[in-house]
């Protein structure tokens, strides 16, 4: 797609972790361009670079840091700037979330959500481009897009999107009746500060809040059809397990499946090899190829696998027969790119592909 003029762009929670992947990711971005940084009354007036501890280990542009960051509402604007544009990367808290981003889609914006606020609501879609782009039609059921043309859009949680990366390739090819999936998560997934480091380091956490409730219902409701005006969920068991462990970036879960018609381990492989949805597609977010097999038996690792696809591939490995269902293999995706910001550029890529971010569209 050839995009003349970029699509000017804000951030809702810019100063946060997932925030501060939207600023990276998007500092060079060929078809959007950060033009509003929102964030808590705390940042508001401040100059961004003031305002964030910035995280990461690329610097921060200059631009940005001298961006004043303006106050979470979506008609407010600092004084010399413009209000808030009518496209919105919201990475915000769910409480906080649940409020304010309706706001933003009552007010004409479109609303690509990190949080978990609306990721199940009946008429918001859940996405991920390579496994259920047809779920966007739901957002001509939300009321705002009637009346202002705005709506929301939403990805899954971190430790999701990896898993429902592995499985689609083989539910769609063998079905899948019964899902076990056990996480290693990254501390970056509890936000900044997150867990206290006399928390986690030498320590394994087995809790994290809601974690595997949310697993366990998007990963059914991605691998759902859309039927008439809602998902029906995919037909299948799950139980999830989610563990923090002492890992800066980079979730590892180990899954094992039940098939509904049998497979070999050739044809699994084949399946993963063979998933390139968004081919020719041209979306300069999209991995060339979104899930990539690791033969080595040790493999994969978050330190070692985690930037595959610039952060936005998943890496598959360690393949073998299950001693209870079927087979049983290790998934590992990046939690800050293909499990937030990433994906959420992803689904806006996609949006504008589609013209859903064009004015009146
Ligand atoms: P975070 O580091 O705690 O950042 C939260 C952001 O929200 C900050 O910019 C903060 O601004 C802003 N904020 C807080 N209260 C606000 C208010 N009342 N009004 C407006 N803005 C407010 O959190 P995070 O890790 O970036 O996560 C953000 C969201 O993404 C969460 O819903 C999280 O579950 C989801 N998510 C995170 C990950 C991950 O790997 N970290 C992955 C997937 C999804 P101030 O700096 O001004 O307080």
């Amino acid at each position: 797609m050839a995009i003349k003029n970029k699509y000017p762009i804000g951030i809702l929670g810019a100063t946060g972790m997932v925030g501060q992947r939207f600023i990276q990711l998007l500092e060079r971005h060929p078809w959007f361009e950060i033009a509003w940084l929102g964030a808590s009354d705390r940042s508001s007036g401040k100059p961004y670079g003031e305002a964030a501890r910035w995280r990461l280990d690329t610097p921060l542009p200059g631009r940005i840091a001298r961006m004043t960051v303006a106050p979470a509402d979506p008609l407010a604007a600092p004084p010399g700037n413009e209000p808030a544009p009518k496209i919105i990367f919201a990475a915000l808290d769910a409480a906080i979330a649940r409020d304010l981003e309706p706001r933003f889609a009552q007010a004409g914006c479109a609303v690509v959500s990190n949080s978990s606020a609306y990721r199940m609501a009946a008429n918001v879609p859940l996405v991920i481009p390579e496994i259920n782009a047809e779920h966007l039609h739901l957002i001509e059921e939300q009321p705002s897009r009637r009346q202002s043309g705005g709506y929301m859009v939403t990805n899954p949680n971190c430790s999701t999107i990896g898993l429902v990366m592995a499985l689609k390739p083989i539910e769609q090819r063998f079905g899948i009746s019964e899902i076990f999936v056990t996480t290693m998560q990254a501390v970056s997934g509890a936000g900044y500060p997150g867990v206290p480091s006399m928390d986690i380091l030498g320590n394994v956490v087995p809790y994290i809040g809601s974690e595997e409730e949310k697993m366990e219902a998007e990963t059914l409701k991605l691998l759902g059809r859309l039927e008439g005006h809602a998902v029906t969920p995919l037909a299948a068991r799950i139980s999830a397990s989610c563990n923090r462990v002492a890992v800066e970036d980079g979730h590892t879960e180990s899954v094992s499946i039940k098939l509904a018609r049998p497979a070999t381990r050739e044809e699994l492989l084949a399946a993963w090899d063979e998933f390139r949805p968004l081919a020719g597609q041209q979306l300069p977010t999209a991995p060339d190829q979104p899930v990539q097999w690791a033969p080595e038996n040790d493999r994969p690792q978050p330190r070692l696998d985690r930037n595959r696809g610039n952060g936005m591939a998943v890496t598959v490995g360690r393949l073998r027969p299950c001693g209870v269902l079927d087979w049983k293999f290790t998934v590992l995706s990046h939690n800050t790119i293909r499990g937030a910001a990433g994906a959420a550029i992803l689904n806006a890529e996609l949006l504008a592909s589609l013209g859903k971010l064009e004015p009146g569209a």
